[in-house]
This record gives C-alpha cells, structure tokens and sequence, in this order.
C-alpha cells in the first residue's frame, strides 16, 4: 500500500482489547448510568430536533451556556465529541509534542499518527508514589504543545500548584501551549483555570465521560484563549459536535447536581479501597485523585489472571515505563469494590 504517509507504516494500534466480565473496572468509566429522567428529556429534545439538518456549525448555543457556568470566554471553548478529538486536534496543530511518561497514551498515539515530532520525559520519583522532572521539562519546554493531565493518568497523582504555574509561566516565555488536561478534575476538587487567565500559553481538556457518566455519548471540551480555540476549531471539520450529542449536553449542563453525587461516590469508594488495600501484604496502592487506583503488585499478569477468574476485570499497565507490575482499578459500585477487595486479598493468602 503506497497510499498513505510513510510515517503511517507499522503504527502501533491504540492499546485496548475488549474484554468482558461482569465486574468492568478497566476504562475509568462512572459507574452510574445518566439518570433516566434525563435520558427521557434529552430524548424528547431529540425528537423536536429537525434530523434532516446540520447542528450549529461550532456549537454556538452550548458554547454560550458552558462559557456561562464554568466562567470562560465562549470564544476559547471548543466542544467536540470526545476530549481525545481535541487531542488529536492539538497535536496536528502543535509544531511538537512534548509529554512525560508514563502517561495517557493518547497524547504519543496522537502525534504519531500526525506525524508531530515528539519527546518524552519520564516522571521522578516523589514522597507519594510519582513527581513531574519539573526542572527537566523547563529546559526541554522550547515551543510546541506540552500535555500534561492533572490529576495525573495513569498513576492518579496530582501535581503541586507550583510546578504548574512554572510550566504555565515557561509555555508564555517560549511561545509554547500547556495544555492542562482536567479529565478526573471533579474527583480532586481542583480547578486550574486561573493558571489560564491572562496567559493565553495555557488551556483545559474536560470531559463529560466521567463523572457526567457519558461515555458512551462521546462529549468533551477545550478552554483556551480565543487564538488557539481558533485554530483547533479550524482543525476539525465543521459541524463536529452531531445534534444528538448537543440534546444531551444541553440537558445535562441544565441538571449537573448528578455528576457531584458520582464524584462523591467515587472519592469516598476509592478512599476506603485505598485504606484496604494499604493492609494487603504485596499489593501496594498508589494515592490518588481520579477516578481509578494504581496497585503495584509482585505480577500484573499474575493479578490480572486471578481477578479476571473471579469476574473482575481491571487493566494491566505493566508494559508502561516505571509501572512494572501495576494494574489500574476504576472505582466502581460499592459491591464491585468489594468483590474486587475479597479477590484482591485471596491472592495474598493462596
Ligand atoms: N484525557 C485523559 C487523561 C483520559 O484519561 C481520557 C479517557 N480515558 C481522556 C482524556 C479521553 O476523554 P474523552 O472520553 O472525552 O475522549
């Protein structure tokens, strides 16, 4: 095949397997469906909708009510299906892509696939499990984009305020973007948004597909100042955001009181398995502010093999840098975190 770009040639396939088992702990996903009530009025909305037409062409009334409730000009707020398409739309754009390692895995696929020069620093050691090599990243800042989720996947670290606010001054220093990516924000309670104020060098990824519980529906968003939301507008193709994802959002930005009940949810069940699991004897856990638990355990396959026959499926990280041995637990239901606790703790005492 010469079609395609050459880089293209032996690209690595995004790494996810589908797998079942009745206890689904492995995409970080809320455990909760969108209440009925809502899907029943986000539906109605759908049907009064005209099908045969195209949606607005950047979701402008959307952009209008969000620009509202979180506070931020509506001409730096791109709404796409999925924050990963932004993703990809960033790192078109970005002249490099810098990231640190491990990290969410989309951020290299991305510039990959873009043919987007790309570096890695791989993160420290802290008091807590994992630190950013803040003085490293300063000094390979240079320009480009600079990805960094925080709260922090997959180790779900969260970083001090400090070190971001030196990589939100260093993006404006050398021309470059941060790009904060706020995904498990509502499970740490953290708004960086004032990083951005000011400093058009920084912008937020947010997504409704976690503790909005949506997804399935593929919804996400990108703050920034209006120059940059210009040019990843333009990256995408028009009308991105289809009328059926707008119903829902619409409804949902109406009724967001669900989304704090799952975010309480999660911290308090990832709370109590993190205490659990500090008594386990080779299993250890790292802190965290998102939505999943990191464990590092004596082998991940080992791990994962035990907790799969026992229905519980949760996913293995163990192929990336400094993780070896480590799973990730998405928090999950009360019960499943206890199926998972009593499965956790039956290989400890085979
Ligand atoms: N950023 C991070 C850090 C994530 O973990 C995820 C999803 N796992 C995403 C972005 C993608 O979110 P979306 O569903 O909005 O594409």
């Amino acid at each position: 095949m010469r079609a395609f770009k050459a880089h293209l040639r032996g690209i690595p396939p995004y790494p996810y397997k589908k797998v079942e088992a009745p206890v689904k702990l492995d995409q970080n996903e809320s455990p909760f469906d969108l209440p009925q009530a809502l899907k029943a009025e986000a539906l109605r909305r759908l049907t009064l909708l005209p099908w045969n037409r195209y949606p607005e062409i950047h979701a402008e009334a959307l952009r209008q009510r969000l620009a509202a409730q979180v506070g931020w000009p509506e001409e730096g707020i791109v709404l796409a299906p999925g924050s990963n398409l932004l993703i990809l739309a960033l790192a078109a754009a970005a002249a490099e892509v810098l990231d640190v390692s491990p990290s969410f895995p989309h951020y290299a696929h991305a510039a990959r696939v873009t043919g987007t020069p790309y570096r890695a620093l791989p993160l420290e050691a802290g008091e807590e499990g994992f630190a950013l090599p803040l003085e490293a990243l300063l000094s390979a800042f240079q320009g480009g984009v600079l990805f960094l989720p925080n709260p922090h996947a997959p180790t779900g670290a969260l970083f001090p305020e400090e070190a971001l606010w030196a990589l939100a001054e260093r993006a404006k220093e050398v021309g470059g973007l941060l790009v904060v990516d706020e995904a498990y924000r509502e499970f740490s309670g953290t708004d960086l948004s004032l990083l951005g104020r000011g400093n058009p060098h920084v912008a937020f990824l947010r997504t409704f597909s976690k503790a909005f519980s949506l997804g399935g529906i593929r919804a996400g968003y990108l703050l920034a100042a209006s120059e940059v939301a210009q040019v990843v507008r333009e990256v995408l193709p028009p009308f991105v955001l289809p009328a059926h994802t707008g119903a829902i959002l619409e409804v949902v930005l109406e009724n967001p009181g669900y989304a704090e009940a799952v975010a309480a949810h999660v911290r308090a069940e990832r709370e109590r398995v993190y205490a659990e699991l500090k008594g386990h004897p080779t299993w250890r856990p790292y802190r965290s502010y998102t939505n999943f638990l990191l464990v590092r355990t004596p082998d991940a396959s080992e791990a994962y093999g035990h907790l799969l026959s026992q229905g519980i499926l949760v996913r293995r990280q163990d192929r990336y840098p400094g993780l070896s041995g480590c799973i990730r637990v998405t928090i999950g239901l009360k019960e499943e975190m206890d199926a998972f606790l009593k499965a956790a703790f039956e290989v400890a005492y085979a």
